[in-house]
């Protein structure tokens, strides 16, 4: 039953994206950015320029919800194998190098079956679990994972599948609180990292940039049962498709792989 029900909500929020999709578009740059603990109420245009005019290009819905809990490794596992850790036996947010990765076709696996090649920069070492063989390029980049994807892209012109996880607002949130003006001026300067490589996608065209979250936070806290605790963002922003209203549609960080997989195998 709950499985039918996701696949019933990524269908809907499918065909809101993908309803004027011409069948025969192939793309050739897909971008998936995650920034660590974004809350959506934090992006307007004074606090991030670059993202707020993606939104207004392309579409959004900042009703995004974290699954349970709102953590780090919880909601990317999630984004990149469809489903609840839980379900695989993972129920834990922690990883250290030397222990077994996830034993589960991700969404490079799709990728690269599709004949993309594959990147994964990653700001947090407990993301390390998800380094599997499937992913070519592969760097736990601490705070500088923009400027190593922009360098990936600066040295290859195939085409080209990455993911892109940014750190920074999780730490200011720890310290300061999130949506407290520190935090707004630490999105202020992911805004302005992510923007070279935006920038570069842009210019070589026919691509797709999603730009989300794991989970949000509230005053110093993040991970509890909270409900600003899952908030998140979906953007969606591509060159070669006229996209309707997903504002009101239902997201979650597990519906991630199937929406991406549509994207890989034009089934829409
Ligand atoms: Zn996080």
């Amino acid at each position: 039953m709950k499985h039918l029900l996701l696949k019933i909500l990524v269908l809907i929020f499918s065909a809101s994206i993908f309803s004027c999709m011409k069948k025969s578009i192939e793309f050739t740059n897909i971008l998936i950015i995650s920034i660590d603990s974004l809350h959506p109420d934090a992006l307007s245009g004074e606090n991030s320029p670059n993202i707020s005019g993606i939104m207004k290009k392309g579409n959004f819905t900042l009703k995004g919800k974290s699954i349970d809990p709102p953590k780090t490794l919880y909601n990317h596992t999630a984004m990149f194998i469809g489903k609840h850790p839980r379900e695989i036996g993972k129920d834990d947010n922690e990883w250290k190098e030397g222990e077994p990765r996830v034993g589960v076709p991700t969404i490079f696996r799709s990728a690269k079956e599709n004949g993309y090649k594959t990147a994964y920069f990653y700001s947090k070492s407990k993301l390390g679990y998800l380094a599997t063989p499937d992913i070519e390029t592969v760097r736990f980049a601490g705070l500088e994972s923009p400027e190593e994807a922009l360098s990936f892209y600066q040295n290859q012109n195939n085409r080209s599948f990455v993911f892109l996880h940014v750190s920074g607002l999780e730490f200011t949130g720890i310290e300061k609180g999130w949506m407290s003006p520190d935090y707004l001026q630490t999105l202020y300067i992911i805004d302005a990292r992510i923007k070279p490589v935006i920038d570069m996608i842009d210019k070589r065209g026919k691509f797709i940039i999603i730009i989300t979250s794991d989970h949000a936070g509230h005053g110093l806290l993040h991970g509890t049962d909270h409900p600003d605790d899952f908030k998140l963002p979906f953007i969606f922003y591509s060159d070669v498709m006229k996209m309707t209203e997903i504002q009101d549609a239902v997201y979650t960080t597990n519906m991630l792989k199937r929406i991406v997989e549509k994207i890989l195998m034009h089934k829409f």
